[in-house]
């Protein structure tokens, strides 16, 4: 197998940064000190294409690969942009397109690729069984034409903002099936009817601007047609997409790290002090040159995953690796940058202190790195498993 190193898709960076450019500093330090949604930024990434590259041509999408989905987050990232506002968009239509029928797919999918519908809501983590997903306690009781759902979803990004929801339910009660795994299913959940009625969805303040929320499910009716794949099996469904998910958040952190080492190097170039540079110091230059390696390699592992992804490949090991080595080499870059910045780095009108604080999620979020350690402990060295 290939790993093409040396297409840099300049074409398409370029194009992203005709958007980015336009939402710069300012825009997003005001939304960060509000907790306001970038809802300009996100039409306008939807309108243009970017957020339905991975949606095929035959359902108005551009039909593009992982690689090149994920180079997309990474330049809006590396511009000093908030892709978390509306990266959800890109990967979760990836269990419709495997998982749905035609139906489903003419019906929201085409939509959603023209921009009038947002698909930006992933509905699984639970308050009280967290990262035990198949725990989860949200049911879906059949009924006559669909399902009856009651529930509580927790830590669910952009719930205010979404017209559609994806969400795990369970169908079959944890004691009554052979695999913990089995009876769990997905379901494509149209928001725009239940909202402030079935689903009562309240924001949760966080470090960074997020649009977090927590989802009150009460006696919300899904229709049969609306069950996404055979019955029981969305668990399997949803593991697929973690892959994609895992490996385009790589991406974005790569982004982040370009985008703190770029700061980081104008700065170190700019400011002087002792009568020189202050990048003429190891202390601020080594750190700097470190992180810089780190992210190289980052993006190196990013690509083997995303080109493994796009041959059809396994990718889960790659995907893992990914996103630990992408969101580590992030946090340093972003160290990096604090330490040169002096003072500065945690001034809110330089911007470093806003994408530290972004870029940390991704240490915890979308998986935690623990689990991804455990994932590589058991499936890849053979390791006991430790949970
Ligand atoms: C900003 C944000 C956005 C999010 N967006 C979404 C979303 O859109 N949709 C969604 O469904 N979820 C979302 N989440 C939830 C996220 O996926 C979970 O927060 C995350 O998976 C961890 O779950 P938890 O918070 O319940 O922590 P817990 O499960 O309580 O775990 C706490 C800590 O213990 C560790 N731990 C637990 N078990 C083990 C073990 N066996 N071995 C080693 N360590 C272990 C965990 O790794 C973690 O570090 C979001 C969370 C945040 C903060």
């Amino acid at each position: 197998m290939q790993i093409d190193l040396s297409t840099n898709f300049d074409e398409l960076r370029a194009r992203v940064r005709t958007i980015t450019g336009k939402y710069g500093d300012a825009y997003w330090r005001e939304l960060d000190a509000e907790r306001n949604y970038p809802s300009e930024f996100v039409d306008e990434c939807s309108k243009s294409g970017l957020l339905s590259a991975l949606i095929p041509e035959q359902y108005g999408g551009e039909g593009r690969t992982l690689t090149e989905a994920a180079v997309i987050m990474e330049e809006i990232q590396a511009a000093g942009c908030n892709g978390g506002t509306c990266h959800a968009q890109m990967y979760i239509m990836g269990t419709l397109l495997r998982y749905g029928n035609e139906d489903q797919k003419q019906r929201y999918l085409t939509r959603v690729a023209s921009g009038e519908l947002r698909l930006q809501v992933f509905g699984v983590t639970e308050k009280h069984t967290g990262t035990d997903t198949t725990k989860l306690r949200t049911f879906a009781e059949k009924t006559d034409g669909g399902f009856r759902v009651n529930g509580h979803k927790f830590y669910i990004g952009r719930g205010q903002h979404s017209d559609l929801m994806l969400l795990l339910a369970r169908t079959t009660p944890l004691d009554q099936v052979k695999k913990k795994t089995d009876g769990l299913s997905i379901f494509l959940v149209d928001m725009r009817e239940s909202r402030g009625k079935e689903l009562d969805i309240r924001p949760i303040r966080t470090t960074m601007n997020h649009s977090l929320t927590e989802i009150y499910i009460n006696d919300l009716f899904i229709p049969e047609e609306n069950l996404v794949g055979e019955l029981g099996k969305g668990f399997r469904y949803i593991l697929d997409s973690m892959n994609a998910e895992r490996l385009l958040i790589a991406g974005e952190c790569v982004g982040d790290a370009r985008f703190f080492i770029e700061r980081a190097t104008g700065w170190a170039n700019q400011r002087e002090l002792f009568g020189r540079k202050i990048g003429q110091n190891q202390g601020i230059q080594f750190p700097i040159a470190r992180a810089y390696a780190s992210m190289k390699a980052a993006e190196m592992m990013v690509r083997k995953g995303t080109t493994l992804f796009d041959a059809g490949k396994k990718v889960g090991e790659e995907a893992n690796m990914a996103l630990l080595l992408a969101s580590e080499a992030s946090w340093e870059a972003g160290n990096a940058a604090i330490q040169t910045y002096g003072g500065r780095g945690f001034d809110a009108d330089y911007d470093i202190e806003r994408k530290f604080r972004e870029t940390r999620l991704y240490q915890v979020a979308p998986i935690s790195k623990n689990m991804i350690l455990a994932y590589l402990g058991e499936h890849v060295l053979g390791l006991p498993r430790s949970y």
